[in-house]
């Protein structure tokens, strides 16, 4: 008779806590993306979990995705907690495979772009005012999730990462992947997203648009001959952003497809498939 009334106790027990008892084993966490410098790895825990990457608190949405990234130069670990709605909590340590990065040489560029004369320093200011501006918010949603495509199809030119000399000077490292096409090619979104900054007067970037896919997984797309959205607009997936150019820091024409999240500059060409398979889908152009 103990025996069962103590089973009875614990029906009891169960039947007053019911939201208690699969905290023991529901703590669900799937990673998918590249644990590698330069990528982008996106998280799905449960609803109402929190998450933090090295300490820093990351956007959870309320089904429990969200997104983080791996800078080119990111040390070989991170951490990352999850705390489930119930106070449950996962720790992961990922192992950040180290790339080798590629040395370009780009000769031929206007030695105003290399070093900027005295009068441009008002242009350069706003320019980067105006991208400290959109870097402060992060878009809601998570457009990240779903496949990316290439934004324009042509031989690539450039790849992430590669230590840069312009006309023999060292600059900061390529922090995106370059496309050579024709001025006037179409640029479409890679991924659905909000557009938070459109310019066409950006010293270095020339024409440049910022797009966010959700929690500041953001697309930088440069040297733009025209812009066709406005900031604060959303588009879709192979909507039409404006077109390939030269302007800027160039030497020709070409699409430079860049990609951040938080701070990090991360590798676009991580997110999309070979480009000859891109572009035998698009007729070979
Ligand atoms: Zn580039």
């Amino acid at each position: 008779m103990r025996r069962a009334g103590a089973f009875l106790l614990g029906l009891l027990f169960m039947a007053s806590f019911p939201v208690a008892m699969p905290a023991l084993a529901d703590t669900p966490l799937d990673l998918r993306g590249r644990m590698e410098q330069g990528g982008l790895v996106v998280g799905q825990a449960a609803p109402g979990a929190k998450a933090t990457l090295d300490g820093m608190a990351l956007d959870v949405d309320e089904a429990g995705t969200f997104a983080f990234g791996f800078d080119r130069d990111h040390g070989a670990q991170a951490k990352l907690n999850v705390t489930y709605a119930d106070g449950s909590t996962v720790e992961r340590l990922l192992a950040v495979k180290a790339r080798e990065w590629q040395i370009q040489r780009v000769e031929g560029v206007p030695q105003k772009f290399v070093s900027p004369p005295p009068e441009a320093m008002a242009q350069i200011a706003r320019s980067t005012a105006l991208k400290d501006e959109a870097r402060k918010t992060r878009a809601a949603g998570t457009d990240f999730t779903g496949e990316f495509i290439w934004p324009a199809t042509g031989p690539i030119s450039g790849v992430f990462g590669s230590q840069r000399y312009y006309n023999g000077e060292p600059r900061r490292p390529h922090y995106g992947v370059d496309v050579a096409a024709p001025t006037g090619t179409p640029i479409r979104a890679p991924a659905a997203g909000i557009v938070t900054l459109a310019s066409e007067e950006m010293y270095f970037e020339g024409g440049l648009i910022f797009l966010d896919h959700g929690q500041g997984v953001t697309s930088l797309m440069m040297h733009m001959s025209r812009i066709d959205v406005k900031a604060g607009q959303r588009v879709a997936q192979g909507d039409v952003l404006g077109a390939v150019g030269g302007t800027g820091r160039a030497t020709g024409p070409h699409l430079h497809w860049g990609l951040y999240w938080r701070g990090a500059w991360l590798d676009p060409q991580l997110l999309v498939g070979p480009m000859e398979e891109a572009i035998a889908a698009s007729g070979g152009n």
